[in-house]
């Protein structure tokens, strides 16, 4: 593990950037994904040379690579997702970004890459809102949707962790996740498994989004939003969505979310939602949850809400449940009661609309 470099990044304003009159078209219909800020934060690794150095915010462009970079053959990659969001007073602030440093380092773990100095890590995410803050969208509940992520770029085709890595920030003004923009998901349970024991479940790599992407594909055809994975072993127990935690709120006034046993992906939203649950006094459990008491308490309505969570779409009510050999509807299959509760504390705290008991919220300036 190398030392960190000084927090000290070169910023290298872009010399052509984006005319402003196109700027304000592309940030008045942003979508999710499709459109970028003018810069990036690139830091690079080389274990012969004491690790990271020469950090820098400067203009977007792509980045060259050797045919031979492990990357491109063993996908040595991992990344993180999260916001900025706009405060009442119009500063910019992140949401626990120590969080997804934090993760960012675990993830690095498990696919035996370098890891990067939470601060150097927060300090990228900074430094990329402060240079492109006019990219902030022009669209109601919009935020800057920041990348970071690493990769491995050592040209070398044996199989083995490589020496050379760049991590870069990208930003992505975002307005509604969900194309539908449909206040409660449907979703298909697939018969294909995102994660086994001792895999990759729990960390933020492309290569399960890779695996995901034909489950995924297969529930849009059949009409759903989103995808459900079961358990590799049994396909019975819940995990995850392609992308979100799930949680599960009873009629007695308790919640039930599966746990972290290294086969899900430990959301930052799926902590908060916890602690803020617990704070309205609920009794939450993180335990196991099988599809067939899912339907069974859905039909004796014992269930009363499913809420799917994650950075994207922050939190939102799944309402319709399908798989090859049973369907069931949640509720009244719309958003529930505590569904809007949450969702409204957890916006209220990221937009500092309410107070942040938890210091969960870091300005940007
Ligand atoms: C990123 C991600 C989540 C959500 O994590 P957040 O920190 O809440 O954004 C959930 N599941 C998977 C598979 C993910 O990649």
């Amino acid at each position: 593990m190398a030392d960190a470099p000084a927090l000290t990044f070169a910023r290298i304003p872009h010399p052509a950037p984006t005319p402003a009159a196109a700027r304000a078209a592309a940030i008045a219909d942003p979508g999710f994904g499709k459109v970028f800020s003018d810069h990036m934060v690139v830091i690079d690794y080389d274990a012969a040379k004491g690790g990271w150095h020469s950090p820098r915010v400067g203009p977007r462009e792509p980045i060259a690579l050797d045919p031979a970079a492990s990357v491109l053959h063993y996908s040595q990659e991992i990344f993180e997702g999260m916001k900025a969001y706009k405060q009442a007073d119009g500063a910019l602030a992140l949401f626990r970004p120590q969080a997804n440093a934090a993760r960012f380092n675990a993830s690095a773990t498990r696919m035996a890459m370098p890891h990067l100095a939470e601060d150097l890590f927060v300090e990228a995410v900074r430094q990329l809102v402060d240079i492109d803050r006019d990219w902030f969208p022009a669209v109601e509940g919009g935020s800057l949707y920041l990348r970071p992520f690493m990769f491995a770029t050592e040209a070398f085709l044996g199989v083995r962790p490589a020496t050379q890595y760049k991590f870069l920030v990208i930003a992505s003004p975002a307005g509604n996740y969900f194309k539908s923009g449909a206040p409660a998901v449907s979703i298909w349970i697939s018969d294909y498994s995102r994660a086994a024991p001792g895999g990759t479940g729990a960390a933020k790599t492309g290569g399960n989004y890779a695996a995901s992407l034909v489950p995924t594909a297969e529930a849009f055809a059949k009409g759903h939003d989103q995808v459900l994975f079961l358990d590799a072993v049994e396909h019975n127990w819940v995990e995850e969505l392609g992308g979100m935690n799930l949680f599960f709120v009873f009629d007695d006034g308790t919640i039930a979310t599966p746990p972290l046993t290294g086969t899900i992906l430990p959301g930052i939203t799926r902590d908060s939602l916890i602690q803020l649950a617990r704070e309205e006094g609920l009794t939450l459990r993180e335990a196991p949850y099988n599809i067939e008491q899912w339907q069974a308490d859905a039909a004796s309505g014992r269930l009363v809400e499913v809420m799917a969570c994650g950075t994207a779409a922050v939190v939102t009510a799944v309402g319709h449940v399908a798989g090859p050999d049973r369907e069931f509807t949640i509720g009244s299959g719309g958003p529930g009661q505590l569904t809007t509760k949450l969702r409204e504390k957890l916006v209220g705290i990221q937009r500092g609309a309410i107070g942040d008991p938890h210091g969960w919220v870091m300005r940007v300036g």
